[in-house]
């Protein structure tokens, strides 16, 4: 978590122009982060194109979704969803809703989504549908009622992604480096599974594929190499010097290979090939 209101406001800024960068915004789509201080109250820019997004555009809402102090500025029509989650998960701490090209054929299809590499896993294993015609009928299908940003919350339950029906996604994040890695992994996961799935069948990753996995790639170390080279190319595209990267502490590998039920040297089978130990591979 950002330790000060002004880094929150830096990185929220950043998380915004990152997604847009690399094309999960276009025009549309936010980023939200709950204050570093007060649990009750969120960051998000005013209404503008995430590419545009600076610190000083971030606002402080509350989790109803108006903003602390008065501001001339025009809000996002669709703070709802942010305030509503926020509300429903006190375990979130950072929100991002998008319309990525990759993912909107799962919300207009109504297909599920599933992880089909292990960045995917990111997704968790399962990513609820919700469709605003199941309680509010026909609407201009954006989510500016409160009782919409509700019963969206409420479909996402405790998923980390919730499909939003010929409209978008939603991702939550126990962190905005995390926010930010998901999104786009599982962006990243949907352009995979349809060209997948025009090749032939899809097989995805198991539950137990999909915990380990998600547990290797969601620790600090994977996700801030991922947020230093997103930030890099954006710095670069922005005509400026990237950040240095920020020191991660070394941390032991424990959700990468558990520890084998069976002895390492089981005896080989006739015939089987020698395979190279997996220990032997370079760490990502
Ligand atoms: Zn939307």
């Amino acid at each position: 978590m950002p330790d000060s209101l002004a880094q929150a406001r830096e990185e929220v800024a950043l998380a915004n122009r990152i997604l847009a960068n690399e094309g999960v915004f276009d025009a549309f789509g936010h980023v939200s982060l709950r204050h570093p201080e007060n649990p009750e109250h969120f960051l998000i820019s005013r209404h503008r194109a995430p590419e545009l997004v600076q610190p000083a555009d971030v606002l402080v809402l509350d989790l109803d979704g108006k903003a602390v102090v008065p501001t001339p500025y025009r809000l996002y029509g669709e703070v709802t969803i942010h305030a509503s989650i926020f509300q429903a998960r006190p375990d979130v701490m950072a929100i991002c809703h998008h319309h990525a090209p990759a993912v909107l054929p799962y919300a207009i299809a109504k297909v599920e989504m599933v992880p089909v590499y292990h960045l995917g896993a990111s997704m968790g294993e399962t990513v609820p549908f919700w469709d605003s015609r199941d309680d509010f009928g026909a609407t201009a299908l954006v989510v500016v009622d409160p009782a919409e940003g509700k019963s969206l919350a409420k479909a996402l339950g405790p998923h980390s992604m919730v499909l939003m029906g010929r409209h978008g996604a939603t991702v939550v994040g126990a962190s905005l480096r995390e926010l930010v890695f998901r999104t786009i992994y599982t962006t990243r996961n949907a352009e995979l599974q349809t060209q997948a799935k025009l090749l032939g069948a899809v097989h995805p990753l198991s539950p137990e594929e999909i915990r380990k996995a998600a547990a290797y790639n969601l620790r600090p170390a994977p996700m801030e190499r991922a947020w230093d080279l997103w930030a890099k190319h954006l710095a670069e595209r922005e005509g400026r010097p990237a950040a240095p990267a920020a020191a991660v502490k070394t941390e032991p590998a424990v959700a990468a290979r558990p520890p084998r039920a069976k002895p390492a040297k089981a005896p080989a089978r006739k015939g089987a090939a020698k395979k190279k130990s997996a220990s032997k591979r370079k760490g990502r």
